[in-house]
């Protein structure tokens, strides 16, 4: 198994991210996404959006600011809320989150553990700073909001926050959206982009940085309200579910329906549809479905605003961890936006003749995660034709970053593989390869992923085909160059 460092050092190497500002000493929490990265991030967020957004008729896309006013925070309970706490060394200063702290030297589950609890168990276990073997100080709240100022004057409405959350911006658009669009409930709002949060310990590479992305939808219901779409393929979805009783009875995670997880009232209708829909999602990426498990949030580890959360996580090699969250966040966000904002946040119900304030199902992704676990669980090794051990990135067709590779055999045959890579570059993100031989080819496509290699060789000239060898089987078959595109179409 390969650690969360040696993906990093990989990653870097092929082009896929590098960790930021490398040239003047790096920034810790920040990442910058390379040729690669940049492709595979890209069939991500587009598939997410196809499924979320474009292939329904019912939720609708927006793109909100990144800089946002201090009131939405204060509404939203972020700028009282959104901290976590902070265990500073009293000798060298160094600080870090002190939940992580206690889970790396005690190796137990912290996640919702107050100040009081955590400052008990490091007195109790006499827990000294790592760096300096120094005591800890009293534990502190760390708000993890990006303050900035906008404009030269330094006043109370002239300080705005990098927003924390996509959320937020859906709603406070959500009238405007509702009034523009001629929505009815149920319907849903969504939104792919950046987030900001001053963790205080960035750590294990993309999964937890200070500028990361999300892929989030509000979908606005009524109370309890039945879930049309949740079909015998939703109810039948399975997957490992962690659940509150077995995490405190510390035991655990089993399989378990949607279906039982309903009739356990664990969850209503919308709430089951859209984690069912999420875990789908993560399926259609080519995640394999043993990496990946459903936790219920316990209730003292609840956000502000949720009265029930379900992760979807990923079997990290640093352990299961969140890559989704799916929270009810009932009328929180809405009616806290009412109250600040003075503005009403009903619509009319057309059916009932009633004013309604919906309540809401946020199922919630991050897109860096979702790359580190696509990436990771990609990741493979074998042994070549030539019997070396190399690696294969084995990632789904769809989010391959290229996908299809042309290499003449020879350098003579250079430019009849440019004519034939030039009749193909449009419909298929390809690349061109003459350098070395044709094995050391194959592997350096291997370890980029790209499903398909297509060789021409001097029989081209003759039979007007090609040798099209798949990455996973290592087959080749001949091809003729007039199918090639049904073939690749197909197959991809
Ligand atoms: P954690 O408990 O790991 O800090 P969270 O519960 O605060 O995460 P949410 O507020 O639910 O996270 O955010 C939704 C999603 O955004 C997460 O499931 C995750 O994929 C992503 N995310 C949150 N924080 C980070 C981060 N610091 N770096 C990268 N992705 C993040």
């Amino acid at each position: 198994m390969i650690s969360i460092d040696e993906l990093s050092i990989f990653a870097k190497k092929k082009g896929f991210v590098y960790p930021s500002t490398e040239i003047y000493g790096g920034m810790q929490g920040f990442f910058d996404y390379g040729p690669f990265g940049v492709e595979l991030k890209n069939n991500i967020k587009s598939s997410w959006w196809k499924s979320f957004v474009q292939d329904r008729d019912d939720v609708h896309g927006l793109d909100g600011s990144l800089i946002s006013s201090g009131k939405i925070w204060e509404a939203s309970g972020h700028l009282a809320n959104f901290a976590d706490l902070l265990a500073e060394c009293s000798k060298c200063g160094k600080n870090q989150r002190a939940d992580h702290l206690v889970e790396d030297r005690l190796k137990i589950h912290a996640d919702g553990l107050d100040a009081a609890a955590l400052n008990k168990l490091i007195k109790e276990n006499k827990i000294a700073c790592q760096f300096c073997k120094g005591e800890f100080k009293e534990i502190n709240s760390f708000n993890l909001m990006f303050p900035l100022q906008i404009g030269a004057e330094k006043t109370k409405e002239s300080t705005a926050y990098l927003r924390g959350e996509t959320a937020q911006m859906i709603f406070v658009n959500f009238k405007a959206v509702a009034d523009s669009s001629r929505v009815k409930v149920p319907f849903g709002i969504a939104q792919i982009g950046k987030a900001f949060r001053n963790e205080i310990s960035p750590r294990n590479f993309l999964f937890r940085t200070r500028e990361f992305e999300q892929m989030e939808l509000e979908f606005f219901t009524r109370k309890d309200e039945k879930c049309p779409f949740l079909d015998d393929s939703h109810l039948g979805q399975e997957f490992l579910f962690y659940s509150e009783e077995a995490q405190d009875q510390s035991k655990e995670h089993e399989q378990v329906s949607i279906k039982t997880m309903l009739e356990k009232k664990l969850l209503n209708e919308w709430h089951a549809y859209w984690l069912s829909f999420s875990f789908k999602w993560f399926l259609k990426l080519g995640i394999r479905q043993e990496n990946l498990r459903v936790r219920q949030h316990l209730k003292k580890e609840l956000s502000h605003y949720s009265s029930a959360t379900f992760d979807i996580e990923y079997n990290f090699p640093f352990g299961w961890k969140e890559i989704h969250g799916n929270a009810n966040r009932g009328q929180f966000d809405l009616t806290q936006h009412a109250k600040y904002s003075g503005k009403s946040m009903e619509l009319f119900d057309e059916d009932t003749k009633e004013k309604l304030i919906p309540f809401v199902i946020e199922p919630s992704f991050g897109v860096d995660r979702a790359f580190l676990a696509v990436l990771y669980d990609a990741y493979s090794m074998r042994k070549d034709e030539s019997g070396n051990e190399v690696v294969v990135l084995k990632f789904a067709p769809k989010v391959a970053p290229t996908k299809v590779a042309f290499f003449p055999l020879v350098n003579k045959l250079e430019s009849k593989a440019r004519e034939i890579y030039a009749l193909f570059k449009e419909d298929f993100l390809s690349t061109f390869d003459r350098s070395g031989s044709i094995g050391r080819r194959y592997a350096r496509a291997d370890e980029l992923g790209i499903p398909y290699c297509v060789t021409i060789d001097f029989e081209t000239l003759e039979d007007g085909a090609v040798t099209v060898r798949d990455r996973d089987t290592m087959k080749q078959e001949r091809v003729k160059i007039d199918s090639l595109k049904s073939y690749l179409q197909k197959n991809l």
